[in-house]
């Protein structure tokens, strides 16, 4: 059986990779799998344990950092993130193509581990808009706010270390865009 793709999708926290995930990993021709991150920071009204993350303590975390469980994880405006490692392995020796939705250190480390990954950054329409998305979602205090605003400029800065750069004006179109891209290599 052919081995999966490693997908990697990054974009500034508020772009709205989410919204255009759920719409592309509808398509069954894709064979995706999503992998589900570990994260120290606390959960969202909405969101799931073991479905958007798998909502751990810091001390777990670190604890999967010294066994090595980890591709790749960074801290970011103090929480950690990463991407357990045995499932994402699993899956695309099953032939799923697994995509990794993580910002850009993460994304640069897992290139450099994995070069064969397809990398695909999503950027908002204006930085002005993407102040209006991160503000609207009104769940964080204006310190983190400004902290999520200062690491969108730095990740903008890398955009040109992504394979493909998909503008998220209108999430059906980025959504149909980023299905054709992976299509593409499949
Ligand atoms: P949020 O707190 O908004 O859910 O996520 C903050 C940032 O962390 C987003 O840019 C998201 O893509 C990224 N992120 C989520 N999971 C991971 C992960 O496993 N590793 C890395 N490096 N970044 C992640």
């Amino acid at each position: 059986m052919k081995k999966g793709l490693l997908i990697v999708i990054s974009g500034p926290s508020g772009v709205g990779k989410g919204t255009v995930r759920d719409k592309f990993v509808k398509d069954p021709e894709l064979n995706l799998a999503y992998s589900i991150s570990m994260t120290s920071r606390s959960m969202r009204p909405g969101e799931h344990d073991a479905v958007d993350y798998y909502f751990v303590s810091r001390e777990r975390f670190e604890e999967a950092i010294s066994n090595n469980e980890l591709l790749e994880w960074t801290e970011f405006v103090g929480n950690y993130y990463g991407t357990p490692k045995d499932k994402v392995e699993e899956l695309r020796e099953q032939g799923k193509n697994v995509l990794l939705e993580i910002e850009v250190e993460g994304a640069m480390s897992v290139k450099a581990k994995c070069p064969e990954a397809l990398t695909i950054f999503i950027t908002p329409p204006s930085m002005e808009e993407l102040e209006k998305r991160i503000r609207g979602r009104r769940t964080e205090a204006e310190e983190i706010v400004q902290q999520r605003l200062a690491k969108a400029q730095r990740e903008m800065n890398l955009v040109s270390e992504y394979k493909y750069v998909v503008c998220n004006d209108d999430a059906d179109l980025a959504a149909e865009l980023i299905s054709v891209i992976i299509k593409r290599h499949m």
